[in-house]
């Protein structure tokens, strides 16, 4: 936020300045926060006033709160610090930064079954967000091709799926001028319904979105089911609908936990998937993944040629600029993890899910909507009317360092307020003991408060 000149000239003077005392004469300066000073400082000055501010962020280990990993070994972190000046996109400069983004690629598109009679192709992006974009950006371009051949209008593209997507693609109907067209929830159901979806189709559906990992829940979506029901809607109506599969979180978790269900490139209709690196692709912010099952699936228009080697690289991105250290950090992942390591890892974050949640569910008070059985990630409402709500147990938990956040779940269950865990690598059984004593505690607490005013509201962050 931008403050008044005015704000600022009224702020008490103690508001208006940073005071670094330390043990050193030069340090004794006021340093202005809101306009640069004239003056330089030294670098350890600089250094330490703003670690010290940092302090007050939330420690980001006990931020149960995110899906964005909070550990990663030393190793990567020093790859990271060693390619942080390598700017991605300078592919002509840095050509093995791209090959290793290539590898990345195929490896990917391998975890999710891309045919082998088909030419898949993909890139890296800052996250899935803007992999969702360009994802939804296929779909419109290929719907407008289609509807031109066809000398229809196209005006009115939608995009239809379930109220539990994430906000990047409330984002992408808006920026793209599409009408969402959303399967609301019903009842104990918080994510798509494939006969619904189906119903809600007809020729501007630039395409369905299912999600690998529903951020409300930790659920996955019934992808095969939907695309049954969507087959058997081009066999009734002769409308042909594509897939974009949005596995932020369990585009690393299915393939390696659940190899057996059908959800990626195995299914005819899943034309494009996104996932985030940086989620349980176990990287740091910020790096995401799109791979597209054919080349013919991603539009020509929407192709940029950058020089490459003396060859032109095809390029496909929102965003321009950005380090390569996400990209070898994730590729450092592959090598070192291989399939084993991926695979334990996530396997140990769904055992202590499971844990977690069923423990959580005999402290009494709660009732779980999810156990994290299918991204490690659950939520739990409350059973009945008590003294304290989930934003009270939300706050108490802050006090202790954890951020479990606690939210309203979409439109027409909005009534219900559930919390939310989500198990990231890193996360013990320790830890997770503690968060339980915590819990417990919290709920002896509340059992002793008489006259305990509940909030009825909240404003936790839910991601
Ligand atoms: C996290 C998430 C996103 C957004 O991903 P970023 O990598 O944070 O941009 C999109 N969709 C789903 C389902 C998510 O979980």
């Amino acid at each position: 936020m931008i403050f008044k000149k005015e704000h600022l000239e009224n702020l008490p003077e103690t508001e208006k300045v940073i005071l670094p005392v330390y043990a050193r004469d030069s340090l004794k300066t006021k340093v202005a926060k809101y306009k640069m000073e004239e003056e330089s400082m030294l670098p350890r000055t600089a250094y330490g006033i703003i670690s010290d501010e940092l302090i007050l962020d939330g420690n980001s280990r006990l931020n149960l709160a995110t899906f964005v990993s909070t550990w990663m070994e030393p190793e990567a972190k020093q790859l990271m610090m060693d390619t942080l000046d390598k700017n991605m996109i300078d592919k002509d400069e840095y050509p093995q930064t791209a090959e290793i983004e290539n590898r990345c690629v195929n490896i990917i598109a391998n975890l999710w079954n891309s045919p082998d009679d088909k030419d898949s192709i993909g890139c890296s992006t800052i996250g899935s967000s803007e992999a969702c974009m360009l994802g939804g950006m296929a779909f419109k371009w290929k719907w407008k091709e289609k509807m031109k051949k066809l000398k229809k209008s196209t005006d009115k593209p939608n995009l239809v799926m379930g109220m539990n997507v994430q906000v990047c693609w409330d984002k992408f109907c808006r920026y793209w001028e599409i009408e969402p067209r959303f399967v609301y929830c019903e009842g104990d159901r918080f994510t798509i319904d494939p006969k619904k979806a189906a119903e809600l189709c007809d020729e501007n559906t630039i395409g369905v979105v299912c999600i690998m990992g529903s951020t409300f829940d930790g659920s996955y979506e019934p992808v095969q089911q939907v695309s049954e029901e969507l087959d058997k809607l081009q066999k009734e109506k002769g409308l042909d609908i594509p897939i974009h599969v949005d596995a932020a979180s369990g585009g690393f978790i299915a393939p390696f936990l659940d190899p057996d269900l059908l959800w990626d490139f195995r299914l005819d209709r899943i034309k494009s998937i996104n996932t985030s690196g940086h989620k349980y692709g176990l990287v740091y912010p910020g790096v995401g993944w799109v791979v597209w099952r054919d080349k013919e699936d991603l539009p020509e228009d929407l192709i940029f040629y950058v020089d490459y080697l003396g060859g032109k690289m095809a390029t496909f991105a929102i965003n321009f600029s950005r380090p390569g250290s996400q990209i070898c950090a994730q590729y450092y992942n592959f090598l070192r993890l291989g399939k084993k390591g991926y695979r334990e890892i996530q396997q140990t974050c769904r055992d202590i899910a499971l844990y977690l949640s069923s423990e959580i569910e005999k402290m009494g008070p709660f009732k779980l909507i999810t156990k994290g059985d299918d991204i490690p990630v659950f939520a739990w409402a409350l059973k009945e009317e008590t003294n304290f709500s989930l934003y009270d147990m939300a706050d108490k938990l802050r006090e202790h360092g954890w951020l479990v956040p606690a939210y309203k779940m979409p439109a027409n269950r909005q009534d219900l307020v559930v919390q939310r865990i989500v198990v990231k690598n890193a996360f013990s059984y320790d830890l997770a003991n503690m968060l339980l004593k915590d819990m417990k505690k919290n709920l002896d607490f509340f059992s002793t408060q008489k006259g305990f005013i509940k909030k009825e509201e909240g404003h936790h962050f839910r991601h």
